[in-house]
């Protein structure tokens, strides 16, 4: 896991940055007490480099939502169909945990395979995110707009 508190990174467009304390000044908060700003981690199924921040419960990505972010407890799994042995890259709804080839096959919903789902992610990530090189404000308060 990387720990870069400057690399590039996918923040929200909306993210709002405050110019009091010391947030993160890519995405705005105080997450996780990290005095320079969040350490970055890199989605295993979208491949999105994101603020270690943006972590969902169970330790999935804030872009597509079913992705593993290394850095969180339970990231660090084992793909759940039988007989495979792969490190898993995303949830997937009665398997647990999958691999990049069974995400291929694993259903998400009744129509969309898991790797279907996080593709139409992506095209929502292009819309309300931005990929900053830099720290987006310093400091400014409201909105970020683009
Ligand atoms: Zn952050
Ligand atoms: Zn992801
Ligand atoms: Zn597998």
């Amino acid at each position: 896991m990387t720990t870069l508190v400057h690399a590039p990174r996918w923040v929200r467009r909306d993210a709002r940055i405050y110019s009091y304390g010391m947030p993160c000044s890519y995405c705005g908060t105080h997450w996780g007490g990290y005095p320079n700003g969040c350490p970055v981690a890199t989605c295993l199924a979208c491949d999105t480099p994101q603020c270690l921040g943006n972590g969902l419960g169970r330790g999935t990505c804030g872009v597509c939502y079913l992705g593993l972010l290394p850095g969180w407890s339970g990231s660090n799994r084992g793909c759940g169909y039988k007989g495979c042995h792969d490190r898993a890259i995303a949830m997937a709804p009665r398997m647990g945990h999958v691999c990049a080839s069974h995400a291929l096959r694993a259903k998400h919903s009744r129509t969309e395979t898991v790797a279907e789902y996080i593709v139409q992610r992506l095209a929502e990530r292009d819309s309300a995110w931005i990929l900053a090189t830099a720290p987006l404000a310093q400091p400014t308060y409201g909105y970020v707009t683009r």
